[in-house]
């Protein structure tokens, strides 16, 4: 075997994130865990895999058939292909056959163009457009290829890769899913899951009886699964090739916040992951889509329905352990995604054990719901603390040691100059909390203020489902 030939038959991983991600598809179905792992014996296995799920989708002809959603679904990578194709309606099975195998068959050595592959820069065995490369032709991700060119040039690793993208994907039947991300291994083992789900359902030609979650949701189920420490963060594609038109979509989530979630949701830190998901549940959305969003979006709307969610549950008069699991996420959240200053984290959690420890002393429900209430108001919170401060100062049988609060802590939760006041105040709500669950905080009027109270949210029955899917 020269060493031309060799070379067209080892993918490479590229820039290209679809390319990445239909070279692993590849790496996969050859039983290779990554694509340099691959053997040009390994590569053409699953080459003629991809070939025959091809043919076997073609053959059914009908898209609306129980066994066409391949079919359906290769509208939106391959359209117009010999897959495809309108008139294949009138074909008898031969034909049909013989154009998809010849449509996937490596052209001839004497038919390569002297041109390089424009994504990994070995030789081209041909130029190919929209049919075999989805956004090939798009105005929004242009690959390199100018208006009114043949096409991109490609080596065949590369062009096969992008035949298997499929089975990296999460397929819809219209635009379909892909989570991209440069941590390799995470990579590895979220297409490994993908691609033996896909590989089945591909094969039959059904689409995947689990339904289609959100597609943010995608993103957190991955990083749920994963075991290390992610080095790089996580972009979702979604996107379209058929004739409508070409779509992208993308998202990116930071690697801090991939991270946080990950850690977040995995033993041992996952106690508080519940509550999360409570935090982020509507009447008809459940938790888990609501947290995907702000994780993709902003991950301060994550602290902010956090410390929306505990003051609700303070209303109640009561510290629950889910509440107190809540907190300390939200203060991890805090430091390893907002980067918050250290000092101040530390000063509104001193301000907040001493506001506890007063309210524990008072050892009252009711107290704790006015103070509460404060948080909606800063002139009310203000004066709450001001009030106390004086009694804590003058009454030294008030429980407390010290001031309630110094003027330091005073200047970072009420200052006009200090810009995340507002937020800092949330923060000492959530200081408060934890302070209260540490010092097992019981009031006497419980009973009382939680029967006012008695409404008990539940579940959302998606989030209980998503909690048991263990890896
Ligand atoms: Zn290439």
């Amino acid at each position: 075997m020269d060493g031309s030939d060799d070379e067209q038959s080892r993918p490479v991983l590229t820039a290209h994130p679809l390319q990445r991600i239909g070279a692993y598809a590849l790496a996969l179905l050859g039983e290779a865990s990554s694509p340099e792992k691959l053997t040009p014996k390994m590569f053409g296995d699953a080459v003629d895999r991809v070939t025959e799920d091809a043919v076997t989708a073609a053959l059914v002809r009908d898209t609306k058939s129980d066994r066409g959603f391949w079919l359906k679904s290769s509208l939106s990578f391959f359209p117009n292909s010999k897959m495809n194709h309108l008139s294949n309606a009138k074909k008898d099975k031969g034909t049909i056959e013989g154009a998809v195998r010849a449509w996937r068959t490596r052209p001839e050595e004497k038919t390569w163009p002297t041109a390089a592959c424009v994504l990994c820069g070995r030789g081209a065995v041909g130029f190919f457009g929209k049919v075999d490369v989805p956004l090939a032709e798009s105005d929004l991700y242009r690959n390199n290829t100018p208006r009114g060119h043949a096409g991109m040039a490609l080596c065949w690793p590369c062009l096969c890769s992008f035949y298997a993208l499929p089975y990296g994907c999460r397929l819809t039947g219209g635009p379909s899913t892909a989570l991209h991300s440069w941590d390799e291994r995470f990579m590895a083992r979220t297409l490994s899951r993908r691609v033996e789900r896909n590989r089945q359902f591909i094969a039959l030609g059904r689409a995947d009886p689990q339904g289609v979650p959100a597609r943010e949701v995608l993103a957190l189920q991955a990083l749920r699964h994963h075991e290390d420490r992610l080095t790089a963060g996580v972009d979702l594609l979604v996107f379209g090739n058929n004739n409508r038109g070409q779509t992208l979509e993308i998202q990116s989530m930071e690697q801090p916040v991939a991270e946080w979630l990950r850690r977040s949701s995995r033993p041992p830190r996952r106690r508080g992951f519940p509550a999360l998901l409570r935090a982020h549940a509507t009447a008809d959305r459940p938790g888990v889509v609501g947290l995907a969003r702000n994780a993709f979006r902003s991950p301060e709307r994550i602290a902010g329905a956090c410390g929306r969610y505990l003051a609700a549950r303070l209303d109640r008069g009561v510290i629950g352990d889910d509440t107190a699991d809540l907190a300390e996420l939200c203060f991890s959240l805090v430091i390893e995604v907002m980067r918050m200053n250290q000092n101040e984290v530390d000063e509104v959690k001193a301000a907040g054990a001493q506001v506890a420890a007063w309210l524990n002393a008072e050892n009252s429900a009711g107290q704790l719901r006015r103070f509460n209430a404060t948080l909606k108001e800063q002139k009310q919170m203000r004066h709450w603390l001001m009030r106390r401060n004086i009694d804590a100062l003058l009454d030294a049988e008030s429980g407390i040691d010290g001031p309630l609060i110094t003027e330091n802590q005073f200047r970072l939760l009420f200052d006009p100059e200090v810009e995340d006041a507002w937020f800092h105040r949330q923060l000492l709500l959530v200081s408060v909390v934890q302070r209260l669950h540490e010092l097992k905080f019981n009031p006497g009027d419980r009973a009382e203020v939680a029967a006012e109270m008695a409404t008990e949210e539940k579940d959302h029955p998606e989030d209980i489902e998503y909690m048991k899917d263990e890896a």
